[in-house]
């Protein structure tokens, strides 16, 4: 017959726990708790509270610090599974000393830090520096656009977001009429007189919410001077589109440094990549200076960005700054000879005409086509990004027939073939400084760094820590949220790279 252990559900045990002990060396855990008690000046927060002498105590930001970074690195953006890990994890039960602060707490605490988030940053950057993690010689700045807790629905140029609004009340005043027929026909169906009631007071709210955002906000206007998308819900977020598709939210940045992929900088915008190198490096600088470093830091440093930078603007601000930059323009790769065959691909097995293939008559002044027709100069001279071209355009007769046109025309419905040749350029001409600087092989060497430097610390925040959306309104609440899941980040760094936190 057969004999087995016995076993009692009912039975009472006590298991001996040591806070401390749940904290292992070599962890994130214990290099949070760590770094936060030792290394971080926690006093920024003092000035937050007044309970001296009356009120009671509050939580200690120690320790809503140290579960927010946990939760972060763990997945945890809810403040509601924060306070419920801390009732039900044991490592965030010692993160917290068993303490279970109210999700309401927690969120509050992360919207008010808007002084403190960034020297809380710099002392991980300066623990960073101390333990020898940044190169300091190669820099690589990318964003990554992140949806916000604001509804793509309700943004729109100011006339829209009114129209919908009207269109709102006048449903309201639809289901109103009904109502009032319902009430004419003595109508007993007492379950949709309160859904219409209900659908009525909704919908009313939401008009009278747009009517007041109206009147506060104005209206957004764009780089090119014209009016942009507003949102009601969170007006600083921007509609933004990616190769993922268009979202309502904001542009993450982060500056890297090639040695270690320790983020020297990060902030979240409400806008598209260009116009954003000036801000960040300016903002790293004043980070390096904390760190102890010089105004001129950054000076004569290599410094990558992708093509979405690339403009009038970004080129002063690197000549400005000394930056030895490598910033590529739009059309970099299509002068690549290395991507020929990518170029094919792209085209849809079409490999288009270029320049080459248009032969030269100097004598006349014209060029003739693959299909042996006459291009005549039609524009004397034009300048786009610095550079001085002159165009010369087919006959319109020449091109309606012709067989090669699937190999020769880009738009489908383009009457006739034209081609700018490239001239010259306006002296002292930022542009053409930084296309011969990027077409160089080693400008083409030391681009090609920049995606395996700084696409990483992205997909690290994205997939590990399942940074996908951000949860709060408003760029400054944002900005924390984004410059904590940075913070830890670092310290991940510090854990792995680092001699005095890392695996000892
Ligand atoms: S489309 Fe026009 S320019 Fe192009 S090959 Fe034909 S005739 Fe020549």
């Amino acid at each position: 017959m057969a004999k087995y252990k016995r076993y009692d559900y009912s039975q009472k045990v006590f298991i001996p726990v040591s806070l401390e002990d749940q904290l292992m060396p070599g962890t994130l855990e214990f290099a949070i708790h760590t770094l936060i008690e030792t290394r971080m000046d926690m006093s920024v927060f003092d000035g937050n509270f007044k309970n001296d002498e009356t009120g009671r105590s509050a939580y200690d930001p120690k320790v809503l610090l140290k579960i927010v970074l946990l939760g972060y690195s763990r997945g945890l953006i809810s403040s509601r599974k924060i306070e419920r890990a801390c009732c039900e994890n044991v490592t965030f039960m010692a993160m917290s000393c068993n303490q279970r602060p109210d999700h309401s707490t927690i969120a509050a605490f992360v919207s008010s830090m808007k002084g403190e988030i960034l020297p809380l940053f710099r002392d991980i950057l300066l623990v960073c520096e101390e333990e020898n993690l940044l190169g300091g010689t190669f820099f690589a700045l990318d964003g990554c656009k992140l949806s916000s807790n604001a509804s793509k629905q309700w943004s729109g140029k100011f006339a829209d977001i009114k129209k919908k609004k009207d269109k709102i009340e006048k449903k309201v005043k639809r289901l109103l009429a009904e109502q009032i027929e319902a009430d004419k026909n003595d109508s007993d169906d007492l379950t949709e007189l309160s859904n219409r009631e209900k659908q009525v007071k909704k919908l009313q709210k939401q008009a009278n919410r747009i009517e007041k955002w109206l009147k506060e906000a104005s209206p957004k206007i764009g780089k090119k001077g014209r009016e942009i998308n507003s949102n009601v819900t969170d007006n600083d977020s921007a509609t933004l589109t990616s190769i993922h598709g268009t979202i309502q939210g904001y542009n993450a940045q982060a500056l890297v440094d090639s040695k270690n992929q320790v983020i020297v900088h990060g902030e979240a915008f409400g806008r598209d990549d260009s116009g954003l190198l000036a801000p960040m490096v300016k903002s790293a600088k004043s980070n390096m200076e904390a760190a102890g470093y010089g105004k001129d830091y950054f000076e004569g440093k290599t410094f990558t960005t992708d093509s979405n930078y690339h403009n009038k603007e970004t080129l002063k601000t690197c000549d400005q700054e000394k930056l030895d930059a490598y910033i590529p323009d739009k059309r970099f790769r299509s002068r690549d000879p290395n991507f020929k065959d990518n170029r094919k691909r792209r085209a849809g097995l079409v490999d288009r005409f270029r320049l080459e293939h248009f032969h030269c008559n100097e004598d006349n002044d014209e060029y003739r086509c693959p299909n042996g027709k006459v291009l005549t100069l039609h524009v004397k001279k034009t300048v786009y990004d610095g550079i001085v071209y002159r165009g010369y355009a087919a006959n319109k007769a020449d091109c309606k027939g012709c067989e090669l046109k699937v190999k020769c025309l880009r738009r489908k419905n383009a009457k006739r073939k034209t081609i700018f040749i490239p001239i010259g350029h306006v002296p002292g001409n930022l542009f053409k400084a930084m296309q011969d600087k990027i077409d160089s092989d080693q400008g083409r060497r030391i681009y090609s760094r920049r995606i395996a430097i700084v696409e990483p610390v992205f997909a690290n925040i994205r997939t590990h820590k399942e940074m996908n959306r951000l949860t709060l309104r408003g760029k400054i609440k944002v900005n924390i949220q984004w410059m904590l899941y940075c913070m830890v980040h670092n310290i991940g760094k510090i854990v792995r790279c680092g001699l005095n936190y890392g695996f000892t």
